[in-house]
């Protein structure tokens, strides 16, 4: 049977309840657990897929083509899971299932209510997804704050899951920010007391309480935060300010917390080795090497908006020792002022991430530009893909006006043009192109040096793609389209052999990167960003 551990977080939003989810996780993990893990985000977005990731974040997509908040990017790097559409569940999607019943008739006459209807709707789901996945554990984390009044339906149905499972199979975990008052040089603990205090009002008594802190907390503050929290002080950990995210677990795991979780639920289990995870995290923490990145964006006020991305160079960089250093360059920048694009030259790469709209994406063609004629290693995803092709094929194929059909309508040479089976699609929630698709590899190429591989399958969301009008002539030129669709028609990798290296893709390989397996195409980019810098040869990636 199944067991459940519910995250609930306090005081304000990000204080870390996505690491801290993961994080158990990862504990449970190695003790030999099975856990799968379940975001809850009360918003009435029936996805993440319409939201801007300007202001909530990127948007994590499945393999199954879900569209989702980018803490399951965190829950399958830390679990190395391939977690499904329905590990994400929104008020939007439970109230769309609750009134589609109630119009089909379902609730045979009756009155349809937040309780039972919406909260049992609830609580099927979460169970669905721990049958689905064969898990030990169902882990879910309760987004927002507690004390918002959108959550509250969420933290019912978890309330009334206790009386359901049993004391023994489910445990409530919440984490609240303790911070420092810098006047007194104190950790201040009340904010805390209150979260628990309004988390109890709605009847969750937690049964761990950990303390987000800038610095381990002493005893004289465990002390408090157990004694108003009505729990023992065993049940008392701190999540400090780490260097590195992934360093959470083994902190919480020196704690003491993975043996204490286990033993409440009753598992008689022992700590795995784990080696493969404390070298990453050493080759994070303690790197020989740096190189600078520009990532060259729309959304680079919110490092959030990119954020498998910067996962996925990093996790590049720990596999060649390596620390990659960030900075997130608005694109048009060099649309207003074009001398700056010679700022790149400070940089050992310039990466252009995925995009959407017309704002920003000549600053971001001139940054593409700049890369090709310097030699400075490239690497685009998605949108970086469709805006390298337009790079190409204006300044080295000689369609001068060539653009994308999502930028100008009118354009001579549409050589980004829609899918053709995007065409009459208005409406915009889950329609994009999503999800893993198969692509084949040509042999030969850069890509299949760093894939090694005929066949990979990688993720992906988008509308546009490479018209095939324009591949005679994009290839007589020389650009080399060396990963395609099963059905050939859909260009996926393009690499430019006379070129230190460039190399795009339509697909995103951030989502599947994983610490200790990085994405190939992000770590044969830090690979020629670092022996570039060294001066070294081009990498052969054999
Ligand atoms: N806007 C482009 C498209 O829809 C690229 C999308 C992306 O970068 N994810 O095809």
């Amino acid at each position: 049977m199944a067991k459940y551990i519910f995250v609930t977080g306090g005081v304000l939003s990000s204080v870390g309840k996505g690491i801290l989810t993961s994080s158990i996780g990862k504990m449970l993990q190695i003790r030999g657990l099975n856990p799968t893990v379940i975001k809850i985000d009360p918003y009435v977005n029936v996805d993440a897929g319409t939201m801007n990731p300007y202001m909530h974040g990127e948007v994590f997509v499945t393999d199954d083509g879900g569209e989702t908040d980018l803490d399951l990017g965190w829950y399958e790097r830390f679990l190395d899971l391939g977690l499904k559409q329905k590990n994400n569940l929104t008020t939007g999607l439970v109230y769309r299932s609750v009134i589609e019943k109630e119009r089909r008739g379902d609730y045979l006459g009756r009155c349809v209510q937040i309780i039972p209807h919406i909260t049992n709707e609830i609580k099927n789901r979460i169970r669905a997804v721990g049958r689905s996945n064969n898990a030990d554990v169902i882990l879910t984390e309760v987004g927002g704050t507690v004390g918002d009044i959108e959550g509250l339906p969420f933290l019912e149905a978890i309330r009334q899951m206790r009386i359901e499972e049993g004391f023994d199979n489910t445990l409530y975990v919440h984490v609240a920010l303790v911070p420092l008052l810098d006047v007194t040089g104190e950790l201040k603990t009340k904010p805390l007391q209150h979260s628990v205090n309004e988390l109890r009002r709605i009847g969750i008594q937690p049964d761990i309480i950990v303390a987000r802190s800038p610095y381990m907390i002493d005893i004289k503050t465990l002390r408090k935060i157990a004694l108003f929290g009505t729990i023992p002080e065993e049940a008392v950990f701190c999540s400090y300010n780490a260097k590195s995210v992934y360093q959470v677990p083994v902190i919480l795991n020196k704690q003491g917390m993975g043996d204490f979780i286990c033993q409440r639920l009753g598992y008689n289990c022992i700590e795995k080795e784990h080696q493969y995870w404390l070298d990453f995290v050493n080759a994070v923490i303690k790197p020989k090497h740096e190189i600078n990145i520009a990532l060259v964006g729309k959304y680079a006020g919110l490092s959030d908006s990119y954020v498998s991305m910067k996962e996925a160079l990093i996790h590049g960089g720990a596999k060649i020792d390596t620390q990659v250093c960030i900075s997130y360059l608005e694109s048009e920048k060099f649309e207003k002022d074009p001398q700056c694009i010679n700022d790149l030259s400070k940089f050992d790469g310039v990466f252009i991430p995925y995009g959407f709209g017309s704002r920003g994406s000549e600053g971001k063609i001139e940054a593409i530009n700049f890369a090709r004629v310097n030699d400075t290693p490239f690497l685009g995803i998605c949108y970086g893909f469709q805006l390298a092709v337009i790079e190409f094929a204006r300044n080295v194929c000689g369609l001068k006006k060539a653009n994308s059909c999502e930028i100008v309508t009118d354009s001579p040479h549409p050589v980004i043009d829609i899918m053709p089976e995007q065409r009459n699609i208005k409406s915009k929630g889950a329609t994009m192109r999503l999800g893993a698709h198969k692509i084949v590899v040509k042999p030969g190429t850069m890509a299949y040096s760093l894939y090694k591989t005929e066949n990979i399958y990688e993720r992906h969301r988008h509308r546009f793609e490479v018209n095939l009008n324009y591949l005679k002539i994009l290839k007589e030129n020389g650009l080399i389209f060396s990963g395609k669709s099963a059905d050939g028609r859909r260009m996926e990798i393009l690499e430019l052999p006379n070129h230190y290296f460039f190399f795009a893709s339509q697909f995103h390989g951030e989502f599947k990167s994983r610490p200790g397996k990085p994405s190939p195409a992000y770590y044969g980019f830090i690979k020629a960003c670092l022996s570039k810098k060294m001066g070294k040869a081009k990498p052969a990636f054999t």
